[in-house]
């Protein structure tokens, strides 16, 4: 930002410190407001580029998915206090682990992946491997991502302990899933191991709290389960994926990576760690991502047994280190362009419209050159007149206005001395300034003519249309390609770059003088 602006970076941490924007060390990652107002200090014009954000922000995503390939449902298990939710999240991470899935223990990284066949699981006709369960502690966290808009979930299972029926915090979530349309539900009534259990009971509860159970020809499936001794566990599986499977659950592969921050912690020796859930793309070792007010250029990733990867796709939990600072759970996680040519573009375009807003200064100069250039001229000729009045014999002297048109109107018939020139710059703005402030440099006897002007580099074909019409080329902000320099002084073509307004005149000024007829 301080070299876009032009100024050194303590005057931005300065700025910063001014506009009370918080940490200013060199590495922090601005949001666009911030970066606007410091910009706005410095009297830029700052405008958020859309299409810089847009190279930031996750591709819309496609009308037609169906060609795109499945992804795992996402699950989070809600329920109320002591109904069984961590037991039940156990069983179904050592149930991948009895299945050989891992070379060890399990990590807790906020989700992990279910192997259908871990569980013998039937399913017909599914694309998805797995079932991604988020373990995020309670509902609060998930309330929390969810106002945060961090909407990672596709499936709630509500577990309701069949020894307890329907409590406050069940309610809670009843309300939670029945608000959000994009939400499924499923109910797992639990602990249907102990004695004595009778189901129907809960399920009227459930039914009388609005929640439309299939069995009473609703939409919400329930299950039997008990989490302590896997009792049914399975059907909860083939359920999850009967569920998944008509909401048509889809991500593009072949994408930047797009998510959400499930975790983050402070590790020893690898800094600050966080899980990422990628919901489209693919995350890779390397890629630079930012999440909310931080960065990361991703180093390491690690799967949920804590295994090494090297890239990470939709629905799958990685944690990753390589952070600038500590993400936020609920973090979205974004992955910018790439592309060096994407990255260039946007540059270009923001200097460029910093260069049209020195432009403008420039304009705002030129106009006070020009205004500074016609008082002047005013003085001398009133100085002028005053003179030839003083000096001149006691008979009136001719009405001066007349003449002096006249005159200069004969000397334009004459052949008026010409400075032909091309100019170039670097922005149509500064073009503008630069035509602005040249074409009035002259006189009756010498002046400047401007035979075209453009934006960008001095090329080949200026050179060739300042030879052919005996002209010079004056360039501000760009640049002269050595091959075309080379033919400029071939062909004698005078050629003039600056990046400062006022030498360009003071060579056009000279150039001018040096076209008037030596006075003897
Ligand atoms: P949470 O607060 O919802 O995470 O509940 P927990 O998983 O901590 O379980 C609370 C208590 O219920 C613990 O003592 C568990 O052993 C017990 N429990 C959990 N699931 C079952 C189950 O399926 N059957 C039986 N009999 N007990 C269970």
């Amino acid at each position: 930002l301080a070299k876009l602006l032009r100024v050194k970076q303590d005057r931005i941490a300065d700025i910063m410190y001014d506009l009370e924007l918080g940490n200013s060390e060199y590495d922090r990652v601005l949001k666009a407001d911030d970066a606007s107002l410091i910009a706005m200090e410095l009297e830029y014009n700052p405008v958020v580029d859309d299409v810089a954000a847009f190279d930031i922000y996750p591709e819309p995503m496609p009308s037609d998915q169906s060609s795109l390939p499945a992804r795992p449902p996402i699950v989070t298990i809600m329920g109320h206090v002591d109904h069984g939710k961590t037991t039940l999240l156990d069983t179904l991470r050592s149930a991948t682990v009895a299945a050989g899935e891992s070379g060890g223990i399990t990590q807790h990284i906020g989700a992990f992946s279910v192997p259908l066949n871990s569980l013998s699981v039937q399913t017909s006709g599914t694309n998805s491997k797995t079932v991604t369960f988020l373990d995020t502690p309670g509902h609060a966290a998930f309330s929390a991502m969810r106002a945060r808009g961090a909407n990672v979930t596709d499936i709630i299972v509500l577990v309701v302990a069949a020894d307890d029926g329907v409590m406050p915090q069940t309610r809670e979530v009843i309300n939670l899933a029945t608000k959000d349309s994009k939400v499924q539900m499923i109910v797992a009534i639990n602990k249907c191991d102990k004695p004595g259990i009778d189901a129907t009971n809960i399920k009227h509860d459930l039914l009388s709290e609005g929640v439309e159970l299939e069995e009473f020809g609703g939409d919400i499936p329930c299950v039997e389960v008990s989490g302590l001794t896997g009792l049914g566990l399975d059907k909860l599986m083939e359920t999850i994926i009967a569920v998944a499977e008509i909401s048509d659950l889809r991500a593009e592969k072949n994408l930047r990576a797009h998510g959400h921050v499930l975790e983050a912690r402070m590790e020893k020796g690898k800094g600050a760690v966080a899980t990422v859930l990628v919901s489209r793309g693919t995350l890779n070792r390397g890629d630079p991502i930012v999440a909310g007010a931080t960065w990361a250029k991703v180093r390491q990733m690690t799967d949920d047994k804590g295994r090494a990867v090297t890239s990470a796709t939709p629905g799958m939990p990685v944690t990753v280190s390589g952070w600038d600072s500590l993400p936020v759970a609920g973090d979205e996680v974004l992955a910018p362009s790439p592309s060096k040519k994407a990255a260039d573009e946007v540059k270009r375009a923001v200097t460029n419209r910093i260069r049209e807003k020195e432009a403008e200064t420039l304009m705002d100069d030129v106009q006070s050159i020009n205004e500074k250039r016609r008082l002047d001229r005013r003085r001398r000729n009133d100085q002028l007149l005053a003179t030839s009045s003083k000096g001149g014999n006691a008979a009136p002297a001719p009405a001066p206005a007349p003449a002096s048109a006249s005159a200069y109107a004969q000397d334009e018939d004459d052949g008026i001395k010409e400075l032909r020139l091309i100019v170039k710059a670097d922005v149509s703005g500064t073009i503008e300034a630069v035509v602005g402030a040249i074409e009035g440099i002259g006189n009756k006897e010498a002046r400047v003519s401007i035979i075209q002007s453009g934006v960008g580099d001095v090329t080949d074909s200026d050179v060739a249309l300042a030879k052919t019409t005996d002209g010079m080329i004056l360039g501000f902000n760009v640049s002269v390609p050595r091959n075309v320099e080379g033919m400029a002084s071939q062909a004698c073509v005078p050629l003039h770059v600056d990046t400062v307004i006022y030498r360009l005149i003071e060579e056009v000024t000279a150039r001018v003088t040096a076209l008037l007829p030596k006075i003897i």
